[in-house]
């Protein structure tokens, strides 16, 4: 026990828990009988996926990670979808039942005409090259470090494999104009590129530090003619809409935020210290500032994913709900949330989903939230 008299301050409490009382006291309340799991997940080592570089001469690494017993969860989604379409084709055909019908095995065939109705956007929404490498539930094999081909481009990046949903959300389209305005240290922008769809991509960060990252990035994976169609810029986010407004096809908006599985875990630059209580409580409002900027930056018909890797409402939900009222009020934009659900059914074999990405022992990626709004 110290001497209250004599010490000259308060003993320290560690930031990590400070942000597990926090959670304790919201997500038990928001999550309820799921937050004991998530919070073991949050406190244990988190998976990795390994997004293949189409840019490396790497056409050994497939063969060397299913050797692992990893697979692509991309790619095995679609196959998925193909088994259900041919499925009810072949459905179809044998009994001459309607879609919908219940007729024959009522559950099944119910469940089939559910995936089928959601598989043409589905299809072309996963269609793009994007291969990400995950080891099976309960694996918790590592991923060796990347390495380079003989141009010194590296052959994979380890991220967490549910970042690349808001990316896969986004659907980006052959020649779209992509803006990424919180980019760095650059895992989405990679992930945005692996498409080979972006005209031209804008990659912002008002971090200068966490901007190099990025370069460093773009470096190492990316070759010169590719990393030409980039542009990378310093800018405060908030402000976009006076350099380029209106002009997106696609704009992601993967906004700061109390990056929960990093404050459970690490004392190194944690917003739970005291010193940063402000600069947290006012995490709602900056990520509305960037979702609106992102909003006026999209085209008319184009689409704004949101996404951040807390739990938390106040910085999710709250902030879509809060950023449809200001468009709509304040700039007469209408915005329409795109339903996401055909998500789950997709990959659910890898991820414990919603429209939040639940970290959990067997699965232990995310949180992630992404939420897609279309502008009218
Ligand atoms: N999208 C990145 C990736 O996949 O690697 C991660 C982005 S991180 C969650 C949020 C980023 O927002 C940080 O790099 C931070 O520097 C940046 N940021 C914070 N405030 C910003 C602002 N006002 N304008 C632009 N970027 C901002």
């Amino acid at each position: 026990r110290h001497k209250e008299k004599w010490a000259a301050t308060a003993p320290r409490i560690p930031s990590t828990r400070l942000a597990l009382h926090h959670f304790d006291t919201s997500y038990s309340l928001h999550l309820g009988a799921l937050w004991p799991s998530v919070r073991a997940g949050l406190l244990c080592e988190q998976k990795y996926g390994a997004l293949l570089n189409n840019f490396a001469a790497a056409d050994h690494v497939p063969e060397e990670l299913e050797l692992l017993n990893a697979t692509d969860f991309i790619s095995e989604a679609l196959q998925k979808v193909q088994q259900w379409q041919r499925g009810t084709a072949v459905g179809d055909a044998a009994t001459g039942c309607q879609e919908g019908s219940g007729e024959g095995r009522p559950g099944v065939q119910a469940e089939m005409v559910a995936q089928a109705e959601m598989s043409p956007p589905l299809c072309t929404s996963i269609s793009s090259k994007i291969k990400c490498y995950t080891f099976p539930r309960g694996d918790i094999t590592r991923f060796r470090p990347a390495r380079p081909d003989g141009l010194g481009l590296l052959d994979y990046y380890l991220m967490d494999a549910a970042s690349l949903l808001p990316v896969l959300a986004l659907h980006v389209q052959p020649d779209d104009f992509v803006l990424d305005l919180c980019a760095a240290p650059g895992g989405k922008t990679l992930a945005l590129l692996q498409t080979g769809f972006c005209g031209h991509l804008a990659a912002n960060d008002v971090s200068i530090s966490r901007t190099k990252r990025l370069h460093q990035i773009l470096h190492s994976y990316v070759p010169r003619e590719v990393r030409d169609t980039v542009s990378v810029t310093s800018y405060d986010g908030r402000d976009w809409d006076q350099v380029k407004g209106g002009t997106f096809h696609k704009v992601l908006v993967d906004v700061p935020c109390t990056t929960d599985r990093h404050s459970a875990m690490e004392e190194d630059n944690n917003i739970f210290h005291r010193r940063r209580t402000k600069e947290r409580q006012m995490l709602p409002m900056l990520q509305l500032q960037l979702l609106m900027a992102g909003i006026l930056a999209a085209r008319p018909g184009g689409a704004v994913v949101y996404s951040t890797c807390s739990l938390s409402p106040l910085q999710n939900e709250c902030v879509v709900e809060r950023a449809l009222d200001v468009a709509r009020a304040q700039f007469n934009i209408t915005l329409h949330p795109e339903d996401l659900s055909h998500f789950r059914t997709l990959f659910q074999d890898t991820f414990r989903l919603g429209e939040l990405v639940l970290p959990h022992l067997t699965a232990n990626f995310g949180p992630m939230y992404f939420c897609k709004l279309r502008r009218v």
